[in-house]
């Protein structure tokens, strides 16, 4: 087809009210009825401009989906796309005469988005040597080369994708992962604030509380600080908490005695607090989980005594007497930490019941006594990843609790990836309903991160709901694109597909691992040829039916190894 014929006939933008219909039967014959208002007009060399003009296509990557999984999954979008289109899920990720790439994202989404093999378009891992997209590049290059007037977009999470593949986009995206709500709660208060010293060598009460979302610090039975909006619940993390430390050995270890050590599945009333200051025992127990007194001595394993606590390191296994943990059966029970490893401090085993301290409501209180004037860390289990509340002495005369969700950094991530998914569908509908595109493609990533974080089976219920949520978000898009005013004359392809499947929570070195290697593809619109897609499929694919669909053939010097698949058949 000579190039001329698909230079721009800008037929809309000359005011006129313009309608086009195609007659699906004659399509292919390019038999166009052109209802002009006021009229009808006869085109005739240009119709062929005309017919191309309209050909648009539309692109869904969700990463690393695999089919059984899609077809557990609960997706009425890609039900119909299926239904009315193209559809196979047997298509594979390596093509028969070039293997030797990794199973993954970088040469996979090459091979989409060039139509070629990895021993063309160079790429054989993650890291993009040898790329080679000056011969073999993306498919908006080749677009705009035959269609000057194409516009091209591309919506992508995955930053690798526009840094080495793209060219040639009008628009261009990458979306950052959104962050997380900072759920870490820091209340540090200083004692002077009270005119308390808490370093003066004399007994202090702290209790911190949290209720109802709102963590509150006592100092010798007396409000100190609070802090809203500490709502998260999750569990304690690590096999120990810790009495005198937390998790990590150091200089941060408690300097002097600890004494009337509570855990609390409540917030304790202001009253019990004060009460609980002037050193009397509490009154209503319920709710209490542990207890640690050191009224008496503390005993080794051997019996031997070894003075109130902070006693000297102990052998692992000794026993407490008066140190009472009331939800083990095993009443007296707590470990000591192993001698030459952290040997400050005692160490509780978390059981459920402890573990479950940071869901809901709860209190946590200590009586202590120190000269020092630095950090004292009272009770906690800090470790930095896992779910931790520490309550302590700091420098400067300030009394402090710290809560921390498990993971701080990656709280929350997979469900921040569904967000950046519906906000790439969100941008992928605005395009749709304010530009003009000739090609968009359009990526997702809760399934693939998913898969690594959980597992990539149709056993994994969050990955299937992560296929769940992606057709949903391509439902938006799928709106917006019926919602264009031109939408019934324009012929929009529709291709979904993903760059490899997986297998436990990995995906790479899958050429021999058919749950890698097996993926699906969706060719759906006017063009396309409904059914099952009978030739065996291939990556490669998506851009050779791009291409077959936008310019009516592909070049033969292009080289490419993809192939028109799910189209109907051209003149
Ligand atoms: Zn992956």
């Amino acid at each position: 087809m000579a190039r001329q014929l698909w230079t721009p006939w800008n037929w809309f933008s000359d005011g006129k009210n313009v309608k086009m219909c195609v007659s699906k039967t004659l399509r292919g014959l390019v038999a166009i009825v052109l209802v002009v208002t006021g009229g009808v007009s006869v085109l005739s060399a240009k119709e062929s401009a005309e017919s191309r003009s309209q050909k648009r296509v539309l692109i869904i990557g969700m990463d690393g989906t695999r089919p059984d999984a899609l077809a557990k999954a609960k997706t009425p979008t890609f039900d119909r796309l299926i239904k009315e289109g193209a559809f196979t899920d047997n298509a594979n990720i390596l093509g028969e005469r070039y293997q030797k790439n990794d199973t993954i994202s970088g040469p996979g989404w090459s091979s989409i988005l060039t139509g070629v093999w990895a021993d063309k378009h160079g790429v054989h891992d993650n890291n993009f040597k040898g790329k080679n997209y000056e011969l073999f590049p993306h498919f908006f290059k080749r677009l705009k080369r035959e269609r000057p007037d194409a516009k091209t977009a591309s919506l992508v999470s995955w930053a690798p994708i526009h840094e080495f593949i793209l060219s040639e986009a009008d628009i261009a995206e990458v979306f950052p992962l959104p962050r997380g709500k900072n759920q870490t709660a820091d209340l540090r208060v200083s004692a002077d604030k009270l005119d308390i010293n808490t370093h003066d060598g004399k007994w202090h009460h702290l209790v911190a509380t949290r209720k109802q979302g709102q963590l509150k610090l006592y100092l010798d039975g007396r409000l100190i600080g609070s802090l809203e909006g500490v709502d998260l619940e999750f569990p304690l993390g690590g096999d120990f908490y810790y009495l005198g430390r937390d998790s990590r050995s150091g200089a941060t270890g408690f300097n002097g005695q600890l004494d009337d050590i509570r855990l609390w599945k409540r917030a304790l009333t202001e009253a019990e607090i004060a009460q609980a200051a002037s050193q009397m025992s509490p009154t209503n127990r319920q709710g209490l989980l542990a207890e640690y007194l050191f009224q008496g001595e503390l005993n080794d394993s051997a019996g031997h005594s070894k003075g109130p606590f902070p006693a000297q390191p102990l052998t692992e296994n000794a026993t407490v007497r008066y140190a009472r943990h009331i939800s083990d059966t095993e009443l007296n029970r707590i470990d000591f930490a192993p001698t030459g490893e952290k040997t400050h401090g005692l160490r509780i085993p978390l059981n459920d019941s402890l573990r479950d301290l940071t869901r809901g409501d709860f209190t946590i209180e200590a009586r202590f006594m120190t000269t020092d004037k630095g950090r004292n860390i009272l009770l906690g289990n800090y470790d930095g990843k896992a779910g931790a509340l520490n309550l302590e002495l700091h420098e400067g005369n300030s009394v402090r609790v710290y809560f921390q969700p498990p993971d701080p950094k990656n709280a929350g991530a997979l469900e921040r990836e569904g967000i950046r998914d519906q906000q790439i569908a969100a941008k992928a509908a605005q395009i749709l309903r304010e530009e003009d595109p000739t090609a968009l493609f359009v990526y997702f990533h809760q399934t693939d991160a998913t898969g690594h974080a959980i597992g990539f089976s149709p056993e994994v219920p969050e990955y299937v709901k992560a296929i769940e949520n992606i057709d949903a978000r391509v439902n938006t898009v799928l709106k917006a694109m019926q919602s264009r005013p031109n939408y019934a004359n324009e012929d929009w392809l529709t291709i979904v597909c993903t760059d490899h499947g997986g297998l436990k929570r990995s995906h790479s070195n899958g050429l021999k691992v058919p749950e890698i290697r097996r993926v699906f593809l969706i060719v759906h619109g006017p063009s396309a040829q409904p059914g099952p897609i009978p030739k065996q499929a291939y990556l490669v694919d998506v851009t050779g039916t791009a291409l077959t669909h936008l310019l009516g053939k592909v070049d033969p010097k292009w080289q490419l190894d993809g192939k028109a698949v799910g189209l109907e058949p051209q003149e």
